[in-house]
C-alpha cells in the first residue's frame, strides 16, 4: 500500500466518521432534529466546504477521481443511514420530506463545491485552498449584501440553496423556483468545469470572462427572476407614492383607497410626533414605509408573511394592509432606534434580539391593548417566567414562545427606561454593557425587576395568562415545518372544496401532533358537510389535550355551537356559560354572551347557519329594540367583511351607546378604532370619551387613554398634516 493511499484512507475515513458524528449530534438539536429544512441547510454549508477542500487535497496528492467519488458517495450516504437508524427510536417526521430537502440543498451544495474546486485548480497554479475559501467567502457575502442593501429578508445562495427570512413563518416547501435555482447552480458550475477542462490554457481567458459575465448578469437580473427583491422591483409592485412631512409611503392604489392612505399617513405622522417627544431624538431623513396589499404579497416579495419588519439601517419599514394597525408603532420605534444603534446595521450591540425587540416593545407598551407590566407581573405570578439574564444573552430570545420573549424583553426594557432614563438605556443598547450603563450587574437589575413585578397588583387572571402564553415556540413543536406545509396544502384543498383530500391531511397531522389548525380544519369540514355527530365525537376525544392553551376555549365554543346545530340547547348553554365564567379573553367572553342572548331569542341556529350578511341583519334587528353591547364587535367585523360603509354603522343604534361596565367600555374602544380607521374622527372621539367613563378598573385603561389622545391629535392636526401630502 502506498503512503498516499494510506493517508487517503485515514483522512477520508476520519472525515466520514466525523460526518456520522455530526449527523447524530444534529438529531439532538431542537428543530434541526425533525429532519427537514434546518438539517439540510447545516449540512449544505458544511458539504460545500468539505467537498471543495477535500477535492483540492486529493488533487494535490494525486489521488484518483474514482477514489474521491467513492468517498463522496459514502459522505452523502452517511446522514441518510443516520436518519434511518435514528428513525427507529425517534420521530423524524417524514422521511421523504427530509430527503427531498437533503437532495436539493445538501447534495447540490456538495456538487457545487466539487465543481468550484476543480475550476480553481484548473485556473490557478498555487494557493488553491486559500482561493477556494476566498471565493466561498465572496459567495457568502452576496446574500449578506442583499439583506443589507435590498428590502428582502429571504435569500437564495449556491452555498445553502435558500433561506426563508424569519422563523415566524413555519412552512417551507420545495417549490419550482427553488428547483429552478438549484438547477441553474448545477448548470453554471458544471458547464464552467466542463469548458475549462476542455480548453487549452491560452484560450481559457475567454471561458473565464464568459462565465464571469454570466455570474455578474445573473446577479444583475436576479431580482427580475425572483431570486432577490431590490428597490426597483418593490417600486413596480407598489407603484403609488405619497409623501408627508416625515415619511414616504409606497403602496398599490388598486388595493388602498385614498381614505385608507390618508388615515395611514396620519397614523405615521402621529406616531412620529409621539416618539420624537418621548425619546428626544428622531431619524434625520424621511422614513420610507412600504405597505403591502396583503400578507401573501409581503411573503412573496419581501419574504415574511406573519411578521412586519423594519430595517433601521435603511430607514425603511415593511408592513401590510391587514396588519399595520398592530405593528406600525413598533416598527417605527425600530427606525428611531437607529439613532442609538451601532455598526453598519445601526442595531443593538451584537444584534442582541432581546434588546432590539425589547426596546420597541417597551416604547409601544401594548400587548393586545394591555400594558406590558400588567401582563408581565401576572404572567410572572402564574409561573410563566423567563430568566432575564438568559433572555438577554445569545439567541435565547427565540427559545420560548415568541409572545413571552417579546413581553418580558419589553417589560424589562420599559422598567429600565422608566427608572433610569433614555440616556442610560442608549449606552446599554449601544454597547451591550449593562454595567457600564447602570453601574449594576444584569443579575442585580433583574432581581430588582422581579421585585418590581411582585409588587404589582395582579389584574389578569390565570386563565387569561394561559390564553395568551400557553403556546409553544417553533423549537418546542413536533415537526413544525412539515406540519405547516401540510396544513397549507390542506387549506388550499379546502378552498377548492376538495374536502376528503383535506380531511386525509388533517387526520395525518393530528395523528402526529395536537396541532390546533388541523383539528379546527377537520371540524370545519364536518360542519360544512353537516356531519355533526362525527365532529362532536372528534371534539370529545381531543379537547382535553388542549387544556392550558388558548385553543381549549376556542374548541369549547366550537362544541357549544355544534350542540346548537344538533338541537342540544341545554348542553350548549352550559358551554357558553362556562366560557363567560372562565373569561379567557374579553372578545371570547363577549362572543359567548352574544350567543346566549341569541339563544334566548331563538335566533342562534339561524345566526350560526347564516351567511355574513344574514348574520349582520340578525344583529341589526336585535339592536333595534335595545342596544346589545356584545353584538357590536361581531358587527364591526362583519361590516368590514361585507364592506358596509362605516357612516351608516352608527345609524343602526336608536339609543345612545352608554357603557355600563368596563366590558362595554372595551366594546366602545373597539368601535372607536374602527371609526377612526374609516375617517370618522368626531364619532371616534365621542365613543372613546364615553368609554373612558368606565375605564378606571379596566386592564385596557392605557389603550383607552391613548386612543383618546390619538383622536384629539387627528382632529387638531388633520388639516395641517394632510395639506402637506404630496401624491405621485
Ligand atoms: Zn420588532
Amino acid at each position: 500500500m502506498s503512503t498516499n493511499s494510506l493517508k487517503f484512507k485515514t483522512i477520508f475515513g476520519s472525515l466520514i466518521i466525523s460526518i456520522a458524528i455530526i449527523s447524530l449530534i444534529l438529531f439532538q438539536l431542537p428543530l434541526v432534529a425533525s429532519f427537514g429544512y434546518e438539517f439540510a441547510v447545516i449540512l449544505a454549508l458544511l458539504f460545500f466546504l468539505l467537498s471543495g477542500l477535500t477535492n483540492l487535497w486529493r488533487l494535490g496528492n494525486h489521488i484518483s477521481l474514482d477514489a474521491y467519488l467513492r468517498f463522496s458517495f459514502l459522505v452523502l450516504f452517511v446522514p441518510v443511514i443516520a436518519v434511518i437508524i435514528i428513525s427507529l427510536t425517534q420521530d423524524i417526521c417524514s422521511f421523504w420530506y427530509g430527503i427531498s430537502f437533503y437532495l436539493i440543498l445538501s447534495v447540490v451544495s456538495y456538487i457545487n463545491g466539487f465543481f468550484l474546486s476543480e475550476i480553481i485548480n484548473e485556473i490557478f497554479s498555487i494557493y488553491h485552498k486559500i482561493i477556494f475559501v476566498f471565493v466561498f467567502t465572496l459567495i457568502a457575502l452576496i446574500p449578506l449584501s442583499e439583506i443589507y442593501l435590498n428590502p428582502q429578508v429571504y435569500f437564495y445562495s449556491p452555498l445553502i440553496g435558500f433561506f426563508p427570512g424569519t422563523i415566524y413563518d413555519e412552512d417551507i416547501n420545495i417549490n419550482i423556483p427553488l428547483i429552478f435555482y438549484r438547477t441553474l447552480n448545477l448548470l453554471y458550475f458544471g458547464l464552467f468545469y466542463f469548458f475549462i477542462k476542455r480548453t487549452s490554457e491560452d484560450k481559457r481567458s475567454l471561458i473565464i470572462t464568459t462565465f464571469g459575465l454570466i455570474a455578474i448578469s445573473f446577479l444583475w437580473f436576479s431580482s427580475d427572476m425572483g431570486f432577490s427583491t431590490n428597490h426597483k422591483k418593490l417600486d413596480e409592485i407598489l407603484p403609488a407614492k405619497v409623501e408627508s412631512e416625515n415619511f414616504k409611503i409606497k403602496y398599490d392604489s388598486d388595493n388602498l383607497d385614498s381614505t385608507e392612505v390618508t388615515i395611514l399617513l396620519l397614523n405615521h405622522e402621529y406616531y412620529f410626533d409621539k416618539l420624537k417627544r418621548e425619546l428626544g431624538f428622531n431619524p434625520k431623513k424621511k422614513i420610507t414605509s412600504y405597505i403591502f396589499s396583503s400578507r401573501l404579497q409581503k411573503k412573496k416579495y419581501f419574504g415574511s408573511e406573519k411578521a412586519d419588519i423594519a430595517k433601521p439601517w435603511l430607514n425603511e419599514i415593511y408592513i401590510s394592509k391587514d396588519s399595520w394597525e398592530n405593528t406600525l408603532y413598533h416598527e417605527l420605534v425600530h427606525c428611531f432606534s437607529a439613532e442609538i444603534g451601532i455598526g453598519i446595521f445601526r442595531l443593538a450591540d451584537s444584534f442582541n434580539p432581546a434588546l432590539i425587540e425589547g426596546f420597541a416593545e417597551a416604547i409601544d407598551n401594548n400587548y393586545d391593548d394591555i400594558e406590558l407590566h400588567l401582563l408581565a407581573s401576572s404572567a410572572y405570578n402564574y409561573g410563566y417566567k423567563i430568566n432575564i439574564e438568559e433572555l438577554f444573552s445569545g439567541l435565547n430570545f427565540f427559545k420560548s414562545f415568541s409572545g413571552l420573549s417579546y413581553l418580558f424583553a419589553g417589560s424589562f426594557c420599559k422598567y429600565l427606561l422608566d427608572k433610569y432614563g433614555v440616556s442610560s438605556f442608549s449606552v446599554f443598547y449601544n454597547t451591550g454593557d449593562i454595567r457600564k450603563a447602570y453601574k449594576k450587574s444584569v443579575h442585580q437589575l433583574s432581581e430588582e425587576y422581579y421585585q418590581f413585578l411582585q409588587s404589582q397588583i395582579n389584574k389578569i387572571s390565570e386563565t387569561q395568562i394561559q390564553y395568551y402564553f400557553g403556546r409553544s415556540s417553533i423549537f418546542q413543536k413536533v415537526c413544525p415545518r412539515q406540519i405547516a406545509s401540510d396544513l397549507k396544502t390542506a387549506e388550499t384543498l379546502m378552498s377548492q372544496r376538495k374536502f376528503s383530500d383535506a380531511e386525509f391531511i388533517f387526520r395525518k397531522v393530528l395523528d402526529k401532533s395536537n396541532d390546533y389548525s388541523a383539528l379546527a380544519g377537520l371540524i370545519n369540514i364536518y360542519l360544512q358537510e353537516k356531519k355533526y355527530s362525527i365532529a362532536e365525537q372528534l371534539l370529545n376525544e381531543k379537547i382535553n389535550n388542549y387544556y392550558g392553551t388558548p385553543y381549549f376555549y376556542l374548541l369549547k365554543l366550537f362544541n357549544a355551537d355544534l350542540h346548537i346545530l344538533m338541537s342540544k340547547d341545554s348542553l350548549a348553554s352550559a358551554e357558553y356559560n362556562f366560557i363567560v365564567k372562565s373569561n379567557p379573553h374579553i372578545q371570547l367572553k363577549l362572543i359567548a354572551e352574544l350567543r346566549i342572548d341569541l339563544q334566548n331569542n331563538s335566533l342562534l341556529k339561524d345566526y350560526l347557519e347564516g351567511s355574513d350578511s344574514l348574520k349582520f341583519q340578525i344583529l341589526v334587528n336585535m339592536n333595534k329594540q335595545k342596544v346589545t353591547m356584545s353584538s357590536i364587535i361581531p358587527m364591526v367585523n362583519l361590516a368590514e367583511k361585507i364592506k358596509l360603509q362605516s357612516k351608516i354603522f352608527l345609524e343602526i343604534f336608536h339609543s345612545p351607546l352608554i357603557p355600563e361596565d368596563e366590558d362595554d367600555a372595551y366594546v366602545l374602544f373597539y368601535l372607536s378604532k374602527y371609526l377612526l380607521k374609516n375617517n370618522d374622527l368626531v364619532n371616534a372621539r365621542k365613543l372613546i370619551s364615553l368609554a373612558n367613563r368606565k375605564s378606571v378598573a379596566s386592564v385596557f385603561y392605557n389603550s383607552f387613554r391613548e386612543q383618546f389622545e390619538k383622536c384629539n391629535w387627528f382632529i387638531k392636526n388633520y388639516n395641517r398634516v394632510a395639506n402637506k401630502f404630496k401624491y405621485q
